[in-house]
């Protein structure tokens, strides 16, 4: 058994590592300031993990935490876009020197290796698809910029203190505990909760924009593999499916999941958006042994049960 430190474990990415951690029998701490993460999202494990609730930010709170872990994985941030752009401040002051502050932590520490939730929105809007890791990245947010900072610093403790670190690039995740409540959750909780509430669904630009829209079983099995993979230190990964999905389609898969014929909304596009994002996933494939495990439309089936019962 391994003990675990899992920042940002109360959230949606993060609830469902610590569940499957948990399921493999792992000893796992989260630490999480619950800001947009949830405790009922840790329901069905809350007896077997260490839920400390506390912020990224507070180095020497944070300190005693790390003692005796074997592995960290870093989730906790603001992690949001369009946050990003109206708060720049409290976006970096998290995701920047909060992940500053856990590279420290876990390099003090001693711990085995550090993984970090990085992003696809790093690339921009260059034309070239799909991403490879060797592109140039061409951050065009706040949120971008902060991650490929992060990123950065996580190399350099690798490099300069032998601290093993991984990045992992993630691309448009979803599925269930996404929140579709918030003004900053994922395309496809919105569009999902629009069919569910009798609303129309509403498309910034034609919908021809497309993503590598990513279900969280996928990104969980990479996350922990990311943890072990014996080429993995030093590394910038993408995680996606290597498939794109444009938003249209995305509503006609689930125009077949309600049995109805929606015609969505098109609103203008919205500032900082990009037009086309696809993972090379042949990094991942290589290094982590990683293949995707569920496709687009059964994660979208599941995530419309798990909203089914949600807002029910
Ligand atoms: P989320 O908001 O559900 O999870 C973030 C968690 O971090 C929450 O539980 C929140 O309470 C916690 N947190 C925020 N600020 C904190 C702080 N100062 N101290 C301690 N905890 C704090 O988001 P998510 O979608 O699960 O994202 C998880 C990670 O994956 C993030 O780093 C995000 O940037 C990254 N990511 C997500 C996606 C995606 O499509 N969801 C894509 C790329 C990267």
């Amino acid at each position: 058994m391994a003990f675990y430190v899992v920042t940002g474990g109360a959230g949606f990415i993060g609830s469902h590592t610590v569940e499957e951690l948990v399921r493999r029998g792992e000893s796992v701490r989260v630490l999480d300031d619950l800001s947009t993460g949830k405790k009922a999202n840790l329901a069905s494990v809350i007896d077997r993990i260490d839920l400390r609730e506390g912020d990224i930010r507070d180095l020497e709170a944070m300190r005693p935490l790390f003692e005796g872990v074997d592995y960290v994985i870093h989730f906790a941030a603001a992690s949001s876009v369009l946050r990003s752009i109206r708060e720049p401040i409290e976006t970096t002051e998290v995701n920047l020197m909060g992940t500053l502050n856990v590279l420290v932590a876990a390099r003090d520490a001693q711990v085995k290796r550090m993984v970090m939730a990085c992003t696809g929105a790093i690339y921009g809007d260059n034309p070239v698809l799909p991403r490879v890791e060797t592109q140039m990245p061409d951050p065009l947010s706040p949120y971008a910029i902060v991650k490929l900072a992060g990123e950065y610093f996580g190399q350099v403790f690798n490099r300069l203190f032998g601290l093993e670190f991984v990045a992992l690039r993630y691309f448009n995740i979803f599925g269930p505990r996404q929140n579709p409540l918030s003004q900053y959750s994922g395309v496809l909780s919105k569009f999902v909760r629009a069919y569910l509430t009798g609303n129309t669904p509403v498309i910034h630009g034609t919908g021809e924009q497309s993503r590598d829209f990513t279900y969280v079983a996928n990104v969980v099995d990479a996350t922990l593999r990311a943890c072990h993979a014996p080429q993995g230190p030093g590394k910038v990964i993408n995680v996606g499916t290597g498939k794109g999905t444009t938003l249209n389609h995305a509503i006609q898969i689930l125009n077949q999941i309600f049995s109805v014929q929606v015609t969505p909304q098109h609103d203008p596009p919205r500032v900082g958006d990009f037009m086309h994002s696809t993972a090379d996933i042949t990094v991942a494939r290589t290094i982590l042994g990683y293949e995707p495990i569920v496709d687009f439309e059964e994660g979208l089936r599941r995530t419309v049960e798990w909203m089914r019962t949600t807002l029910a």
